[in-house]
């Protein structure tokens, strides 16, 4: 038990607690405190009297919880939200995204899209996200500009794009951002090979060697779809995951993406080498990937985190309503009503995005010492009352909107639902401008 602190930054008096760890726990008439940009006391309210803080938040009909974690998206690819609608992965992709992507990716879309991307992901609860897009440094330093924390992984392909001519260079510029951004306290920088069927082998060796040396995570697209398993069993004679086993991508650095076709024995393998699942429920779902089998991977101990993908496949941001689709998706596909519980669902979108991206010491709940990344959802209006059960209101009622303050690092971004950091009349043009010429050139 640590001692009380006599002054903090910020206190806060909400009527609930919901930590995460430990599992199911709702604290009432708890208060937080926060100090040098973590959490520096968590305690009943009647002893929250001894702190000394700048700046007290008296929040009844309100729950505190961890701020949520989007363990996958391509942020920038908001600008292209709706572009392409109600199509299988791969027309979608070689017919109308990539080459939109091909005409239009610059700096400047990347800057105009990730902003667009933290906007709403602030908005609806979440303080970090996973992101994997050309011009990662761009990204990085957006992320930086608005307060968000986030996991880079600079893209890697065996072709050519706006960004890079071959692995060697998607590689080496990758790293050099890595050396830019490395001490920064809200990005992380790893490799985002894009999928086995677009990375050759001896460069997804190449990323698996650095990765070991530089102890850098690896995310990568992997069984998305049936159809891209069978394609790779007619080809080399091997599933894609038992691909990754034997170039020896797999183990607890490695966050594999979607994870729809799995057996008993892909499942028994992730969980011997510590791999993530990173389970992108409505992007599956709108796409009709398929289905990852999520409670037959937690009980087998695997760690699954959550990630909308990119706005132009989901079509949204809010891990929110990933969380509860990721729960009803889950009971559905088992006929068992039980699998994936409201506590599990919240856990997903938190302490196991933190986990894997190798950031659990840091964030994903609300322990003293951890990093001051927390948001405050207003309880109180119609949409979720009565409070019979915080979790489940969290689960299954919320729907990000009722999302009301935001911190990251201890930093204000969302104060009743207002930006901090964001200019959404400046933000709003841009995205207007960038749509007309979306426009013009698809024509
Ligand atoms: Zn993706």
């Amino acid at each position: 038990m640590s001692a009380t602190p006599a002054t903090a930054d910020t206190l806060i008096h909400p009527e609930w607690i919901v930590p995460v760890v430990p599992s199911g726990t709702v604290l009432e008439n708890y208060s937080i405190a926060l100090d040098g940009g973590r959490i520096s006391a968590l305690l009943p309210r009647e002893r929250a009297g001894e702190i000394a803080a700048e700046s007290v938040l008296e929040l009844p009909g309100h729950a505190v919880m961890p701020g949520l974690v989007n363990a996958h998206g391509h942020a920038a690819m908001s600008l292209l939200r709706g572009f392409a609608d109600d199509l299988p992965l791969m027309p979608w992709l070689e017919d109308h995204i990539w080459p939109a992507e091909q005409a239009h990716v610059s700096p400047e879309f990347v800057r105009d899209g990730v902003e667009l991307a933290i906007a709403e992901m602030i908005r609806a609860g979440t303080t970090t996200f996973s992101d994997m897009y050309f011009f990662p440094d761009v990204c990085a330093h957006t992320a930086e500009k608005l307060g968000m924390r986030c996991q880079i992984t600079f893209p890697i392909f065996d072709f050519p794009t706006v960004w890079a001519r071959d692995a060697e260079e998607y590689i080496s510029k990758g790293l050099a951002l890595r050396d830019d951004v490395k001490h920064s306290d809200l990005v992380t920088v790893g490799f985002g090979p894009h999928a086995p069927y677009t990375v050759s082998e001896p460069s997804l060796v190449k990323v698996a060697t650095l990765s070991a040396e530089l102890d850098a995570a690896i995310h990568i697209h992997l069984h998305e779809t049936a159809g891209e398993v069978l394609q790779a069993v007619e080809l080399n004679g091997e599933r894609p995951l038992d691909t990754l086993n034997r170039l020896g991508l797999l183990g607890p650095r490695t966050q594999c993406v979607h994870m729809t076709d799995l057996g008993d024995q892909d499942i028994a393998l992730l969980a011997r080498t510590g791999t993530h699942v990173v389970h992108c429920p409505q992007s599956n779902m709108k796409l009709a990937s398929g289905a990852c089998p999520v409670g037959k991977l937690l009980e087998r101990g695997v760690n699954v985190a959550l990630g909308t993908d990119s706005a132009a496949s989901n079509n949204d941001l809010n891990l929110f309503g990933e969380l509860q689709a990721a729960a009803l998706l889950a009971k559905l596909t088992a006929s068992d009503a039980t699998a994936v519980n409201a506590a599990q669902a919240l856990a997903m979108a938190t302490i196991n995005g933190a986990r894997a991206l190798g950031l659990d010491d840091n964030i994903g709940s609300l322990e003293v010492g951890k990093q001051a990344d927390l948001i405050a959802i207003d309880l109180s209006q119609p949409e979720t009352q009565p409070v019979y059960h915080p979790l489940s209101l969290l689960a299954y009622a919320c729907n990000g909107s009722q999302v009301a303050y935001s911190w990251v690092a201890g930093e204000l971004l969302m104060a009743q639902r207002r930006l901090t950091r964001v200019d959404l009349d400046s933000l709003n043009a841009r995205i207007r401008r960038w749509r007309h010429r979306i426009e013009q050139g698809a024509k």
